[in-house]
């Protein structure tokens, strides 16, 4: 079987094919010959350059390669061309297997309005609103008072939260579809719309479906409601508050969508729930259905035991469902935590870098696609690891996710690890009050990563200063001498004394010693773990931080200094805000940068006047790249 795909779901298809005896053949771009799952896989084909459009979304490279080591069947992953139906008729005509449903299910699914109307058919409770063909300003408008305001605009070709917008009050409405139509007919090719009522207080909640081509069962909910920019970050199983009674409409519904399609395969079945006044079977609404795979499968396959890909291949060699629904049963509660390579603190802004050390907690689940040294690379999704716990209640299972986030530990690159920890801890949250607006509310308090305690400081003075001078060289050569340790903005002064170190740090002392890799501080054994990667001291355990030893900012923030605006990553430049000889206000968005799935504004550092903008709306940059010069405000 040929992995159409790349990453941790490439890694997590080869271990279960593998585990059945399959042969295995993974397919990489120039960015991913060292990557973990050609690794993994029995063999391997180059399939382009690094740009996905050049590589894993070529439809012909994949067949080709397919047939040419002698594949049978492609599975084709989640993302990429997974709902793509020109690819499974591509696969289909070259006589092999795809594992998924068939072209025409995901053809039906494929454009909201119409998945809407088919499942209004169907019997399928769908959120109320109006997805017809007239797409007159007018008619859309008047729709959307017959509706009832709070309104959202959706485009029908929609995904990842684009072209959505919502209208509070008939005034606003005629700018937010004009809005909603641009970043629609860019980011799709179509600039059609549905109008929907506006949910309160709403909660994702998704069950998971799966079918023969005819019957199909379900493996009951995910709440997805944890989200930012509308992408999920933390989901579980199962949903918080639900009740039997709501569990089976909800079942039963996803069951209809599924067989009215004919559906094949996993497949998951999107609702958007009114959470306002706790769950209740009469305020479930049909969203959409994803034909794949999804990313947060792991904490379905946790609570019921099915491997979830073993199904997919048993059904797609011809077997029937493997299990019948009252067969199907919960055991305990799981919830999955994305880890990225993001800056929770920025508005979530991917970040690349190296994995100059990467460690695991043992007693999770960790679906990943990376191992220590590897890249983030600026190409794909900055997505790390998804790690996964189970227990048998829903605070068990957090209890596992506490140590699992505390167990893990990144040096080299930014990651959103502290948000996921607090976001865990959060109070609403830990009570099962989810709604998907609960991480923009508590926002201030979850993305900004706290001072460090002095303690930690004190630690990692210690282990810096080990990684300047090579472990345990300090017990031989410093002896009584006193060094001067910069982490980040802070000064620290550490001593070495007879049995371990005097720290320094800003006015308050510590006495530091260490066994292996345990730090003992004032006496007492710390629960904190140290990673060194070069310029940079990671902490992990108890607390979390990173001190950065040399300024890795110093070039951008000097190169800002002098007026040069500089892509941060690499990307295309999507919109030019300004012209040369504007007079721009410190914080006035320049220039926006789509990179990694999401568009940065960047944003003007200082008052000044536009000396030259170097690029042109469309362009694609390098990271560094100067995109536009600042000079001084005439006097
Ligand atoms: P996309 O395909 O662009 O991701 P979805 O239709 O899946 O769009 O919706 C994405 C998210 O937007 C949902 O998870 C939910 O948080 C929110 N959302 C969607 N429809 C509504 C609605 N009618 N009312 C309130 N929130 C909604």
């Amino acid at each position: 079987m040929l992995i159409a795909n790349r990453g941790e779901i490439a890694c997590r298809v080869i271990a279960t094919a593998r585990a059945m005896g399959l042969r295995t053949i993974a397919v990489f771009s120039e960015a991913d010959a060292e990557a973990r799952h050609v690794a993994l896989a029995d063999m391997a084909v180059p399939i382009g350059q690094a740009a996905a459009a050049e590589s894993y979304l070529r439809i012909d490279k994949i067949v080709e390669a397919a047939l040419e080591t002698g594949a049978e069947a492609i599975h084709p992953g989640y993302g990429f061309l997974s709902e793509n139906p020109d690819f499974v008729d591509a696969v289909e005509a070259a006589g092999l297997i795809f594992v998924g449903p068939s072209a025409d299910a995901i053809r039906a699914m494929g454009l909201k309005d119409a998945a809407k109307a088919l499942m209004e058919k169907a019997g399928v409770p769908v959120v109320p609103g109006y997805h017809g063909d007239d797409q007159s300003d007018a008619r859309l408008a008047e729709e959307a008072d017959r509706i009832g305001y709070p309104v959202l605009i959706k485009a029908v070709g929609g995904g990842g939260g684009k072209g959505m917008r919502a209208v509070e009050a008939p005034g606003g409405f005629a700018s937010a579809l004009a809005s909603a139509r641009a970043e629609a007919a860019s980011a799709f090719g179509n600039a059609g719309v549905l109008i929907e009522k506006l949910i309160q207080t709403p909660r994702h909640i998704e069950v998971q479906v799966f079918g023969d081509g005819a019957r199909a069962v379900h493996l009951f909910e995910r709440d997805c409601s944890l989200q930012r920019r509308h992408q999920k970050v933390i989901e579980e199983a199962p949903a918080p508050g639900m009740t039997e009674e709501m569990r089976a409409a909800m079942g039963a519904a996803a069951v209809r969508a599924a067989e009215a399609v004919g559906y094949r395969g996993a497949g998951t079945v999107e609702f958007i729930v009114d959470g306002s006044n706790g769950l209740s079977p009469d305020r479930f609404w049909f969203m959409e259905m994803n034909t794949r795979l999804q990313v947060e499968h792991p904490v379905t396959e946790a609570i019921t035991g099915v491997d979830l890909v073993e199904w997919q291949l048993r059904v797609a060699m011809g077997e029937g469902l493997l299990l019948e629904q009252e067969a199907l049963r919960i055991t305990g509660h799981a919830v999955e935590a994305r880890l990225y390579a993001e800056d929770a603190g920025a508005g979530f802004l991917p970040a690349t870098g190296r994995l100059d050390r990467l460690v695991f907690p043992e007693d999770a689940r960790i679906d990943t696609g990376v191992v220590e040294g590897d890249r983030i690379s600026p190409h794909y999704d900055p997505m790390i690891a998804k790690i996964v716990t189970h227990g048998a209640d829903r605070e068990a299972a957090l209890k596992a996710m506490d140590r699992a986030l505390a167990g893990t530990g990144i040096a080299g690159t930014v990651t959103n690890l502290g948000f996921l920890s607090r976001l865990v801890a959060q109070p609403d949250f830990r009570a099962g009050r989810v709604d998907t607006g609960l991480i923009g509310r508590e926002i201030e308090a979850l993305a900004p990563d706290p001072e460090p305690s002095s303690v930690a400081v004190a630690v990692a003075a210690v282990a810096a200063l080990d990684a300047h001078d090579g472990p345990m060289a300090g017990f031989q050569l410093w002896g009584g001498r006193r060094h001067r340790v910069l982490l980040g903005e802070r000064e620290i002064w550490v001593t070495v004394t007879g049995d371990g170190f005097e720290v320094d740090a800003g006015g308050t002392r510590h006495r530091v010693s260490r066994d292996g890799t345990r730090w003992w501080v004032d006496g007492i054994l710390r629960d904190l773990a140290v990673l060194a990667a070069p310029g940079e001291i990671a902490l992990h355990g108890g607390e979390r931080t990173r001190f950065t030893l040399a300024d890795p900012l110093a070039r951008a923030a000097s190169a800002s200094a002098a007026g040069a605006i500089e892509a941060p990553m690499p990307g295309r430049v999507t919109a030019v805000r300004t012209r040369a000889g504007d007079e721009v206000r410190e914080g006035e968005a320049l220039l926006t940068l789509e990179a990694m799935k999401m568009e940065h504004a960047l944003a003007a550092p200082r008052d000044g006047v536009v000396a030259e903008v170097l690029v042109v709306e469309g362009g694609q940059v390098e990271a560094g790249a100067v995109l536009l010069r600042l000079e001084e405000l005439p006097e």
